[in-house]
């Protein structure tokens, strides 16, 4: 047998590397579904958007903030969500493994959780997953970059898949519509919509053009939410799909991230 008073912690501990994320910058954790692109289609989520879907994204952030005081904004598209952690965070002792994984983890739980709320007639029908990676952003102008280019990122992919799936839908294939976009601009787009499908892109909804900004009121709201009307209170976290691009935004909202 094995002489276990051989065994040194602090050497076998030696081997553990150090993974502190820079001190006071803003880290940003970005979860982002796993092969989503199948999970949505064995799950039969209404192309280009789900807006159940995105709803169920959006309250396991709201979950998220929640659970963890040192996020103060998060901001959703598609199967992914960023959430930025105050600059002079010492969650897990900045540790990004610890971080990572305690935030990836808790959001997916919340995912299996909430489903059926959302879904109440529809079986998940395996396990969904998260990957998650974090990353430190130096500056606020840097941070309100990196949320901007998530933003444009939204409006592009939805651009395209709203064209996109209207073009499957009215009877061509995949690979057609695909050919019939490339190398469209933006206008060419918006001119296709509006032409051959009588869509405005500008009046789609805001969760679809926007994405999902996650945050703490400063101070209490009337919420007006279809048949539901109440009042959020100071502190409580609430759901917007605002512009982020615009530095209006940050300027009307400066409690947020200082
Ligand atoms: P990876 O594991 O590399 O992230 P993925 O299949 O998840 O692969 P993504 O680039 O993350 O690829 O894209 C997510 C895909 O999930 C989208 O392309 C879309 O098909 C689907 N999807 C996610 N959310 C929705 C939604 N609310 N409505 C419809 N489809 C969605
Ligand atoms: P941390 O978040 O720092 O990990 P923790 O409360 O999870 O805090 P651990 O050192 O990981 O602390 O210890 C896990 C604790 O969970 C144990 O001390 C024990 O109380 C409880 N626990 C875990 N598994 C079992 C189990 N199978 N039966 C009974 N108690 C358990
Ligand atoms: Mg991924
Ligand atoms: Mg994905
Ligand atoms: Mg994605
Ligand atoms: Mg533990």
């Amino acid at each position: 047998t094995k002489d276990i008073g051989k065994i040194e912690p602090d050497f076998i501990r030696s081997f553990q590397f150090e993974n502190k994320l820079l001190p006071l910058t803003w880290v940003v954790v970005r979860i982002d579904g796993c092969h989503f692109h199948r999970f949505s289609d064995v799950h039969e989520f209404e192309k280009p958007n789900d807006e159940q879907a995105l709803k169920l994204m959006n309250s396991c952030a709201v979950a998220v903030l929640e659970e963890f005081e040192d996020i103060h904004f998060a901001y959703g598209v598609s199967d992914e969500y960023s959430f930025v952690l105050k600059k002079e965070s010492e969650l897990y002792k900045r540790q990004s493994s610890k971080i990572i994984s305690a935030i990836t983890s808790f959001f997916t739980s919340t995912y299996v959780l909430q489903w059926g709320e959302f879904f109440p007639h529809k079986e998940l029908k395996y396990p969904p997953s998260f990957d998650g990676r974090a990353v430190c952003y130096p500056t606020y102008n840097i941070l309100l970059d990196y949320l901007a280019w998530r933003q444009v990122d939204c409006h592009i992919n939805n651009q395209y898949n709203t064209c996109f799936w209207m073009l499957v839908k009215s009877g061509k294939t995949k690979t057609q519509s695909q050919d019939y976009l490339k190398g469209t601009q933006t206008r060419e787009k918006n001119e296709l919509l509006s032409r051959q499908f009588g869509i405005e892109y500008n009046s789609l909804p805001l969760i679809f053009r926007m994405g999902s900004s996650v945050f703490r009121l400063k101070e209490a709201v009337a919420v007006e939410n279809g048949v539901v009307s109440g009042k959020k209170l100071e502190g409580e976290v609430a759901v917007d799909h605002c512009n982020i691009i615009e530095h209006c935004f940050w300027e009307e909202h400066p409690h947020i991230l200082n």
